[in-house]
């Protein structure tokens, strides 16, 4: 039952944000085994809510986990315990109790929880209806996947900013913390589809794409915006922190290339604007700034970049 999945390292905030929409129930506890938070999925699912739920230690043996030979889990072999010990993830097929009595078929699947420093803190279960079979699962995973990511290259699309972002300005309204925004595009890119053919530019974005997302920080947040355009969003961010960033983009991309063939390689450079978030700001606005930089950038000879308030 143990399986290699990715694991989680991104801010709580961010976290809870992802959670939230996520149709399938999810809670993470401390080391304690003591339930921090429960999404609406979760409450849907077992009939508890969260204020039923947060703060208990699951330990008490609150959601009574049983295998289908009677097993109980939370006794006996706690998957969200064997992870957060040696920080593999785990699925299983169990029955959970539910909050009118009976006992509801769930795929479950926990993972660790790390902090910057990697040390594991908690762990994460996610658990899904399985009462209409696996096929169920698979639908509401690859809808997630549709929802917010792009196909071609994997990152995030637009609906995923919309998310990361309300999460962002609220946390400068609530709490004053500026964040920056840049706008990566890739220069003369349309030469790329004109000369070498749409399949190579699709190489060339998906390879712009995760040379952009390796280069910045694991809080930060990497769309692709549009055709070639791409936007970071970087947490608690100044202006000299997202220059940085940007010259290790700009940098990286120059070293990066697709192989045409035996003799030929194909690198493209990018122009990239960005902006820190001001109060008054929306989404719209901050993109409007640091397009302009980015325009400024395209007009004084591209391969470069241009940040700001
Ligand atoms: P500049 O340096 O001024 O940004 O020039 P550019 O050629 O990069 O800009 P322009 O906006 O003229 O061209 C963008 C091109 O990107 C045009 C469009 O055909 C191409 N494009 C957009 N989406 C995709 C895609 O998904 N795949 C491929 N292969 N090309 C795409
Ligand atoms: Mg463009
Ligand atoms: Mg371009």
């Amino acid at each position: 039952m143990e399986t290699q999945q990715p694991e989680f390292n991104v801010d709580s905030d961010s976290l809870k944000t992802i959670l939230r929409v996520l149709g399938e129930g999810a809670y993470t506890v401390d080391r304690d085994r003591r339930i921090v938070f429960w999404n609406q999925a979760a409450e849907r699912l077992t009939g508890y809510r969260a204020d039923d739920i947060v703060g208990r230690k699951c330990s008490d043996n609150l959601l009574r986990h049983v295998l289908a030979d009677g097993t109980e889990l939370c006794l006996h072999g706690c998957p969200l315990l064997a992870t957060m010990e040696d920080g593999n993830s785990r699925e299983a097929q169990v029955y959970l109790h539910h909050r009118d009595g009976h006992r509801l078929p769930v795929f479950v699947r926990s993972a660790p929880l790390r902090d910057n420093d990697g040390s594991i803190v908690g762990s994460l279960e996610i658990f899904s209806d399985r009462s209409d079979g696996n096929a169920l699962l698979a639908e509401l995973e690859s809808l997630k996947r549709e929802i917010l990511t792009d196909p071609l290259t994997g990152l995030g699309n637009r609906r995923y900013l919309d998310i990361m972002s309300e999460t962002r300005f609220a946390a400068l309204k609530e709490e004053g913390l500026h964040f920056g925004l840049m706008l990566a595009d890739i220069d003369h890119f349309k030469r790329v589809n004109d000369d070498y053919g749409h399949l190579n530019g699709d190489r060339i974005l998906t390879m712009t794409a995760k040379t952009i997302a390796g280069a910045v920080g694991s809080l930060d947040a990497v769309v692709r915006f549009g055709g070639e355009e791409f936007v970071v969003l970087c947490p608690n961010c100044g202006g000299a922190d997202l220059a940085k960033i940007a010259e290790r983009i700009c940098t990286l991309l120059r070293h990066a290339w697709i192989d045409i063939g035996p003799e030929e390689k194909l690198s493209v450079t990018v122009s990239i604007g960005g902006a820190i978030s001001e109060r008054e700001d929306d989404l719209k606005s901050l993109v409007a700034r640091a397009d302009k930089r980015m325009y400024e950038c395209k007009k004084t000879g591209r391969d470069r970049y241009l940040i700001g308030d």
